[in-house]
């Protein structure tokens, strides 16, 4: 698939876009959306279900928002609230590590640079585009499992990793057609181009999809 045709692509799943009933869209009325709260819920959601990181954020925002409220929970608190995600006792010591180095470091603040945000322990490239994206809005692209998998099977890439998918993306496409991207297609993975049966017989994309089934 050439780029002309991908933005095509790209202009059809974006006019789509507010008709589809996704989890990630219910993450943006599911608690108070601060880049703190977005970080987390980003730590939560590696390896696990929406539904589940969902909740989770759920039951953790209703103890702390803050850095400063974070700390004063114990570890075993804070994985207690987060289960059943995936891997959840390495993730409350995470949450823990990632408040610590805001208080230490950020005066409590989440950082708005890429340099800033990788240097915290326990955030890593992937967790800190999401959290350039999702929550102050900056124009890059977080490249996850579902973003990963459908540029490729539409064969606007042909790429092993995420990480490929990211350079190939950024070598292409501009800011502006990068913005939004990741939850444009998190969304369309989740609704229409699922991993496992996609419904191929609504996808809007169809007839330029190689492997519509
Ligand atoms: S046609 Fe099927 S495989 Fe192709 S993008 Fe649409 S849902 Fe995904």
């Amino acid at each position: 698939m050439n780029t002309e045709t991908f933005r095509k692509v790209l202009e059809i799943l974006r006019r789509e876009y507010g008709r589809w009933d996704a989890p990630a869209k219910r993450f943006e009325n599911a608690y108070e959306r601060t880049p703190y709260t977005i970080l987390n819920s980003t730590l939560l959601s590696f390896r696990t279900k929406d539904e589940v990181t969902l909740a989770a954020g759920q039951r953790l925002f209703a103890l702390a928002t803050t850095p400063q409220e974070m700390v004063k929970l114990d570890r075993e608190t804070v994985a207690e609230a987060i289960y059943p995600v995936g891997f959840y006792n390495k993730k409350a010591q995470s949450i823990l590590d990632v408040a610590r180095d805001l208080l230490e470091h950020h005066g409590g603040e989440v950082p708005d640079t890429f340099e800033a945000l990788v240097r915290v322990k326990g955030i890593g490239p992937k967790t800190a585009n999401i959290v350039l994206e999702n929550a102050f809005g900056q124009k890059t692209v977080a490249v996850d499992t579902h973003v990963h998998r459908i540029v490729n099977l539409l064969g606007f890439v042909d790429t092993a990793t995420p990480e490929a998918t990211e350079k190939a993306l950024k070598e292409t496409l501009d800011e502006t057609e990068l913005a939004g991207l990741n939850k444009l297609l998190v969304s369309f993975g989740q609704v229409i181009c699922r991993p496992q049966k996609p419904h191929c017989g609504e996808c809007p994309v169809r007839q330029f999809c190689p492997t519509a089934s």
